[in-house]
């Protein structure tokens, strides 16, 4: 049984990169029909911010990526009251001590008690020399097992020589030299693990059979690898997820615009989006498909198919994506979703969408359908409809034609609109009225229609002016048109 787990440290809201882990590691859970748990890897607390569990919890309901009970597994596992399934390291101090201690008493670790101002020496003068700084062994060779391990630390007795060598399930056959990896620390003075330890310690006793992380912990899986052998257990397999660069090739930060996954949530992005866009960040099936819906991605998932190269972030084509998801809700789901999300992020967005209901509300939502990328920017792309911008006079005039054709034109459009009573005042029978004049030739599409659509939005670029005048309603527009021929007097 194929057992992963995601095992972010809560130092914030959880990164997108750090999400796109998640999503592999569920991905690949559950494409082999194994297991995917959660731990919460909060041993530093220095690092430690509040609200991070939160963060993290959100993020994944956000994305539904669900996960499982470890204590089916190992009832030695249990849980706090409010957080069911989930694992905090921070519970668990006593059993990573125990741990250490096991491999002091068995010669695979040793106690040091190397004063930090050794050690920052130690640094300098390594660094001073080109050297890679590192812990020099100094309490290696002591005979040192105190029976007191206060202010002390416990190191990993790394191997003097030799290689240790991997299989990576991405990137292949991995070797490092022994020599050169640091005797880390596994337990600090104050009694707290550091992550090495904790990680390998619960990977094992969680039964996880998969390590699928960031490339930014490969240097860490040699360390890993010796821990294994020296406690005698089966090493998981690892699988090292490549970067996510920005599009100008460095990796993803700040600059880039968002980089919390929750951004993504609260600038309107669908989480059926995010799914698709972040499962191929770094992975694809081969094709040229783009569009995944989550039972595609699970059937076709593979960690073999994952590039060892970094992935690219690349805005442009996520706004393309959240477009074409968003252009294939019908008229009212979009209304909902557009409702929902503006109540909860947006409250400007929220009370400008409750002055329409029904009938309106659809109409307005197909006004701008088409061209909406995310749901942050409906209010934006609407509220023409309130207020109409002020326009310059040219912008009436199409192409190579003139003011008074212009005025002509605008002219027949107020005679048509006039015509039609109230409630037949439709987009279909205002597109008809409109269509018949320019069927008999009495005007060009581009003469009649275009500075009808300017003198209805406002806008250079706006949905089709029969649309929008169905949604101002026949005085409105008049109005509207009015005020055109006002300016081309
Ligand atoms: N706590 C580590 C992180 O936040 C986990 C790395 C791992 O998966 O081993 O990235």
């Amino acid at each position: 049984m194929v057992i992963t787990r995601y095992a972010p440290s809560p130092t914030g809201e959880p990164h997108i990169g750090n999400i796109r882990t998640a999503i592999f590691a569920w991905l690949f859970a559950r494409s082999k029909a194994g297991k995917f748990y959660l731990r919460i890897e909060d041993t530093d607390k220095e690092r430690e911010k509040p609200g991070s569990i939160e963060a993290i919890l959100d993020s994944l309901e956000w994305l539904e990526l669900d996960f499982d009970d470890p204590a089916s597994a190992n009832s030695a596992i249990t849980y706090r009251t409010n957080y069911p399934k989930i694992v905090f390291q921070s519970d668990r101090l006593e059993i990573y001590r125990e741990y250490a201690h096991q491999l002091v008493a068995d010669g695979y670790a040793y106690v040091c008690d190397c004063s930090s101002e050794r050690l920052g020496k130690l640094r300098e003068s390594q660094i001073s020399a080109k050297l890679p700084p590192m812990y020099d062994g100094h309490c290696r060779e002591f005979k040192n097992q105190k029976s007191n391990f206060n202010n002390c630390v416990i190191r990993l007795k790394i191997p003097r020589d030799g290689q240790t060598k991997f299989v990576d399930l991405i990137r292949g056959e991995v070797s490092f030299e022994n020599q050169l990896i640091d005797d880390q620390v596994l337990l600090k003075s104050d009694g707290y693990p550091t992550y090495h330890l904790a990680n390998v310690v619960d990977d094992h006793l969680m039964g996880v059979t998969h390590v699928i992380r960031a490339e930014e912990w490969l240097p860490s899986t040699p360390k890993h690898l010796i821990l294994y052998q020296y406690f005698n257990w089966p090493s998981p397999s690892f699988a090292h997820l490549p970067m996510i660069l920005g599009n100008d090739k460095s990796k993803l930060s700040k600059r880039h615009g968002a980089v919390a996954a929750l951004d993504y949530r609260r600038q309107g992005y669908l989480p059926e989006v995010m799914f698709n866009y972040l499962s191929l960040l770094g992975w694809h099936p081969g094709g040229d498909q783009e569009i995944f819906n989550r039972g595609e991605v699970i059937d076709q998932f593979e960690l073999n198919r994952v590039q060892k190269s970094p992935a690219i972030f690349d805005q442009n084509k996520l706004d393309w994506l959240n477009g074409v998801y968003l252009r294939n809700l019908a008229p009212h789901e979009l209304w909902t979703k557009l409702v929902s999300y503006s109540e909860q992020f947006d409250a400007d967005q929220a009370a400008w969408l409750k002055q329409f209901t029904g009938e309106r509300a659809v109409m307005l939502v197909q006004l701008v359908q088409e061209r909406l990328r995310k749901l942050s920017e409906f209010k934006e792309l609407t509220n023409y409809l309130s207020n109409l911008p002020d326009y310059a006079s040219e912008m009436l005039i199409f192409k190579k034609s003139d003011a008074n054709s212009i005025k002509k034109a605008l002219q027949t459009s107020v005679q048509i609109f006039d015509a039609l009573p109230e409630p037949e005042f439709t987009a279909e029978n205002v597109t008809a009225k409109l269509n018949a004049v320019i069927a008999d030739e009495s005007y060009q599409i581009g003469v009649l229609l275009h500075p009808l659509r300017v003198a209805l939005t406002g806008l250079k670029n706006s949905p089709g002016p029969q649309e929008t005048a169905a949604v101002l309603g026949k005085e409105e527009s008049l109005r509207r048109i009015n005020l055109a021929l006002a300016k081309l007097a």
